[in-house]
């Protein structure tokens, strides 16, 4: 839609001239995609900072692990070139198909732009929770800082963000790339919004990760020493949560609550070893 407020849309080409543009004014917003922005009224805006113009490149491969710039489209993502050692791979392309769009959209929603709308169904934060992704933040006054993904979306459409703060990039390290990861998606319809969505890592030394989105309004990510037995997860999720799942049009709340505590049980079987 026309944002009919915005007077101004700056393209930014170096960080100095971004911090300049977004120094924290409530009038101004940073846009990537706009694939979200561009979807609902936004009467508070006037101006929009166009971070595409940065130039920053969509990802690097080193041994740390995979860099992923803010920028970065959805669709870009499968092409990223995994070691043979990540086993995590399957989870990017499970990931960026439970972004229900096609492939034009998906083709300029970015990373950040993603993670930043803070959407219950934040496909790419699935993705950066279930593998202990830490996000970049760039201040307006130069500051860089570090977070854990899973404590910068704090509930649905909010972030850690601080006025005038941009996320540059996200980090996901290698030790995390090289676990086996396990699967679990639930949607109203088949091509529908996901409204439950677990995912279980295994790593090489034996640690469990659990990772919850979609039906809640934030992440939640429990750790365990071995592979818990699933009856545990299944309880560990019920009390981490405590009540608090979301109810929207893609899914009421018992129904999101009976999916996420089966999935987390199914994963946990499942990377045990046992049926599934
Ligand atoms: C058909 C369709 C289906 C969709 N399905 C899904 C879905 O399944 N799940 C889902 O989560 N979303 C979905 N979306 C919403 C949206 O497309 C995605 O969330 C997308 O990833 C947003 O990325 P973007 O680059 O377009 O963000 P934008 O729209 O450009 O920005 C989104 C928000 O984040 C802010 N922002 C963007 N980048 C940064 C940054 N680097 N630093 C700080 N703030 C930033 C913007 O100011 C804005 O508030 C869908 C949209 C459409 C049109």
């Amino acid at each position: 839609m026309d944002l009919t407020t915005v007077r101004e849309f700056l393209p930014v080409t170096d960080a100095a001239a971004l911090r300049r543009a977004h120094d924290g004014n409530p009038a101004t917003a940073v846009v990537a995609g706009g694939t979200w922005l561009f979807s609902v009224p936004q009467p508070h805006l006037r101006t929009l900072v166009d971070l595409t113009t940065l130039g920053w490149e969509p990802f690097a491969v080193s041994d740390a692990g995979i860099d992923l710039a803010a920028t970065c489209p959805v669709g870009t993502l499968e092409s990223v070139p995994f070691r043979s050692e990540w086993r995590a791979r399957p989870l990017v392309r499970q990931c960026v198909r439970a972004l229900l769009a096609s492939f034009k959209v998906r083709s300029v929603a970015t990373v950040g732009g993603n993670v930043c709308a803070a959407l219950p169904a934040g496909a790419v934060t699935s993705l950066a929770v279930a593998l202990d992704g830490v996000a970049e933040l760039w201040a307006a006054d130069g500051g860089v800082r570090r977070l854990a993904v899973e404590e910068f979306v704090t509930g649905d459409r909010r972030t850690a963000l601080a006025p005038g703060e941009v996320l540059r990039s996200l980090h996901l390290p290698a030790a995390a790339l090289h676990g086996t990861t396990a699967f679990r998606r639930a949607s109203l319809a088949r091509l529908g919004r996901s409204a439950t969505l677990v995912v279980g890592r295994r790593d090489p030394g034996g640690g469990f990760v659990l990772a919850v989105t979609a039906s809640t309004p934030r992440p939640h990510v429990l750790r365990y020493r071995e592979v818990p037995a699933p009856a545990r997860v299944a309880a560990d999720v019920e009390e981490v949560v405590a009540g608090r799942w979301v109810d929207d049009v893609h899914g009421a709340p018992d129904w999101r609550r009976a999916t996420t505590v089966r999935f987390a049980a199914d994963v946990a079987r499942e990377l045990s070893g046992g049926p599934s």
